[in-house]
Formats: structure tokens, sequence, C-alpha cells
């Protein structure tokens, strides 16, 4: 089976730097091609991965392009299959774990589950007899900022972590330049970075593999993706975004609740999603709760016959209540720009939320209708809660297949769930641009169905 995706090997850095493919099925270069056998992996792990295996991208097959969904599928690959590299141990692999120096890095905003990935990451460290095992402390910054010393881990460490919320290791934006960290992590002697976070912090891992591999340095650096959003192309889903649906529905009943129990009563929550809808969605299906949900893929209008605000005094007419779920990246049209920036460097969104609330109060007053507006924003509430059981098992599997995708050999990968299968992927191609909900897919149509919302043009 021919792959997908080339994911780069670490025995690459002595050979031209391989193309990465622009076009699918490019044959990928196995581990053992090059570096003969490695070494024989002490843990038998309860059985092996063999590099060839393969896991399928899109198992459905649409006998008509009429068929329903269809039409999210690129053209081009509609018929074609699509193979990635599967996750797991290798019986073959690249480091001697004696000597092996790995660290772990947290960087960006919290999600659930962050705790569940490094604890799992120390404890297959272990396994595999790693002794050198070390926390950078509050993101990238912990390898250049005075102050900050790295922190020693260990399975007693980590033991209890998961069991509450945020980052044993602290996180945090910005930092130093890709060459001041690859020149901190060869001073401090690290041959194994795993790198917990997001677009940007898979950016930075990915321009510190490629400054390894210019340094020629035996280093494996291994992504686990980080986003509440779940805007992380080809994967099913990232760790975090279940719980973050579920604690939303805390949120979403209160709404409906304070709605329900006013005299003409509005609920507004605002949920996580910059550039995806997929929290919103998925709290709205689940709640049931819901009349109103705007994401940032689906253009809506305020104002005018058929705009949300209408909508709102249409069912304060017939229901009584309502009540409306916005992601935090929807309408930013209708906000003013700031332009002002993180120490990322990303956009600071204007707040939607409270632009909606304001903008209904104002609606209703104008009319001289009765409404009784309220806002709930439970976003940092929700990210610092602990991972769910789904999460924490998501979590634990990520863990280990970073661990063991590191000991194999690769590098400038990260690990993802592909139709229920775990898989590496190459970080580029992941990072491209987010993925984002559909507005033709059956999950939106089947959430349109759910709020029985109009088009709001
Ligand atoms: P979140 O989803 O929480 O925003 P994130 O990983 O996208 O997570 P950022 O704050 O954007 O969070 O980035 C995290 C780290 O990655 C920061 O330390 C930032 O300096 C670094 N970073 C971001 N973009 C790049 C890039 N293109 N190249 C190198 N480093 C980057
Ligand atoms: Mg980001």
């Amino acid at each position: 089976f021919e792959a997908r995706f080339n994911i780069p090997h670490l025995t690459d850095i002595f050979h031209d730097a391989l193309p990465i493919p622009s076009t699918f099925c490019l044959k990928m270069r196995t581990p053992t091609e090059d570096f003969a056998d490695g070494y024989p992996s002490d843990e038998k792990w309860h059985g092996y991965i063999n590099n060839n295996d393969r896991v399928l991208l899109k198992v459905i097959r649409y006998s008509s392009p009429t068929s329903a969904g269809a039409e999210c599928i690129d053209p081009d690959c509609t018929w074609v299959e699509q193979w990635v590299h599967r996750a797991g141990p290798r019986e073959r692999i690249y480091f001697k774990p004696e000597e092996v120096k790995a660290a772990i890095v947290t960087c960006g905003g919290l999600c659930p589950g962050l705790n569940d990935v490094i604890r799992q990451i120390v404890i297959t460290l272990e396994i595999y007899g790693v002794k050198k095992i070390v926390g950078i402390p509050f993101g990238y910054r912990g390898f250049s900022e005075e102050g900050l010393s790295e922190m020693p881990l260990s399975r007693k460490v980590v033991q209890n972590v998961h069991l509450s919320g945020g980052s044993l290791l602290g996180v945090s934006r910005g930092g130093p330049n890709v060459s001041d960290i690859v020149d901190s992590m060869e001073a401090r002697g690290i041959n194994m970075l795993f790198v917990l976070g997001g677009n940007g912090t898979h950016a930075g891992a990915n321009a510190i593999h490629n400054e390894c591999r210019k340094r020629q340095l035996r280093v494996a650096v291994v992504g686990v993706p980080k986003t509440i959003d779940n805007d992380i192309l080809l994967m099913d889903k990232t760790f975090g975004f279940d719980t973050a649906v579920e604690e939303a529905q805390r949120a979403i009943n209160s709404a409906y609740i304070e709605a329900h129990s006013a005299y003409r009563g509005i609920g507004i929550v605002k949920l996580m999603g910059r550039s995806s809808g997929f929290i919103a969605m998925h709290a709205s299906l689940a709640s049931g709760q819901i009349d109103i949900c705007l994401i940032p893929e689906v253009h809506f209008n305020l104002h005018g016959p058929h705009g949300v605000l209408s909508h709102l005094k249409y069912l304060l007419e017939t229901k009584g209540s309502a009540v409306v779920c916005v992601a935090e990246g929807a309408g930013q049209d209708f906000l003013q720009k700031t332009n002002a920036k993180d120490a990322s460097g990303n956009i600071v969104f204007g707040d939607i939320g409270v632009h909606l609330q304001h903008e209904t109060k104002k609606y209703f007053k104008e009319i001289g209708i009765p409404a009784d507006v309220k806002y709930i924003d439970p976003t940092y509430m929700i990210r610092a809660v602990r991972a769910n059981a789904s999460d924490g098992i998501l979590c634990t599997v990520l863990g280990q297949n970073a661990v063991h995708g590191a000991f194999a050999g690769y590098s400038g990968i990260t690990v993802g769930i592909c139709n229920t299968h775990y898989v590496y992927l190459p970080i580029p191609e992941v990072i491209s641009y987010p993925r984002v909900v559909d507005p033709n897919s059956r999950m939106w149509h089947r959430c349109l169905t759910s709020t029985r919302q109009p088009d709001f043009i």
C-alpha cells in the first residue's frame, strides 16, 4: 500500500531531504530501508506495528455526486483510496533508551487533557527505559527565559496529574526564535522533544525539526495536537474537544433556565471556535436547547427581515423564550477591527457575544417589546476543567503513540486519530489551514434540523 503522505524519518537527515509530496500516493521510505535493523525493542508491547501498516483516510463511497454530503469531498480525491501511516510500537527502534534525553513542552492556551498526555508520555518513556525526562516550563519560553529551569519528570511526579485540569508544566505564548530553541536543546542534550500545542506550536515544532535536520542532529520532534476547537485537518477529533462540548452543556442549560424562567427571556452563550464552529455545532446538537447556532463558517445577518434579531422576535412571540449559541469567531465582520495581536502574533478577536447581547437589547428597546437578555461566556471555565473519560482515553493513546513515533525514528510528525485508528501525519499537512465545518455537511444540516433556524440572509 502506498501512503498519502511521506512522513519524515531521522535517517533522512543524512540524505537529501525527501520532498514533501504534493500529490498523494507517493511511496514512503520506511525507516528500515535506511537504518538497517535499528535496535531491538526490549519491551514487547503486546505486539508490534509494521512500518508498512496503513489506515484508510476516508471510508465512505458515494454512489452519486448527488448523495447528501458528497459535495464535501474533494472532487479530485472522491474515488481514490488514501492511506496514511499507522501509529504504534515498532519492533526495531531508532534510539537506545539509555541515550535518550526527552523533553516535553506545552504551549498556547489551556485545553482539557494536557496533563493526561504529559503523564502518558512520561510513563511510556519509562517503560522504554528512558531515565532522563524533563518538562520545559511555560511553553517555548522555558527554553530561553532566565530563572525557568527544566522540571525533572518521572512516573512518581506525574502519577495523579490527570486528576486536575491545566498543565503541570505551564503554558505561554510568544518566546524565543527557533534557532535559540535548538541551541538550548543542544546545550541540554535533548534528543527527543514532545510538543503539545495548536497550529502555532506545531509550526514551531516543524521549524525546530527542520533546524535540527539542517544541523544534522539526531533529534526526534513529535507533536500532539492540542486544539479544543477540533480544527486540525484529517483527524476525527482532537483531545479536549469532547470535554469542551460536555462542559458547554452546563452553560447552555443555565442560559436555557434563565431564558425560560424570565418573562420574554433570551439566553446567549459564547463558545470557543476561532475559525471553526465544531464546539458550537456539537454543543447545540447535544443540548437540544439551542434555537440559533452561529458559527464562523456560515454568514448571517443580524438586522433586516431575515436577520437573527427578527427571528428572535418571532421566537419570543411563539415560544416565549430563546437560546442562542455563538462561536467566538462568528460574525467578526460586524465588529471593529483592532489589529491587536497576542504574544504569538494571533489577531485578537472582537467579542461577538458582547456585541450580540448589546444589539439584541438595543433592537428590542427600539421596537418597544420587552426582552430580558442574559449573556454567559464560559470559555475559561471550560478550558480549565480536567478531561472527561473519552478524552482521557484519547490522551492516553496519543501520548503512548507520540513516544512510539519518536522511538521509531520519525520526526516532524504529529499523532492523530483517523477513522478510529491512530496514525502519524507530517506536521505541514495538518496545519496548512484550519479544518472547518462544511456548511454542506450532514452534521451542519442535522444541527439546522435540531435548531429549526432559517438562513439569516
Ligand atoms: P492555541 O490553539 O491555544 O492558540 P497555539 O499553539 O496555536 O495554541 P500560539 O500562541 O499561536 O498557540 O503559539 C504557541 C507557540 O508557538 C508560541 O510560543 C509561538 O511563539 C510559537 N509559534 C507560533 N507560530 C509560530 C511559527 N510560525 N513558527 C515558529 N513558532 C511559532
Ligand atoms: Mg492557535
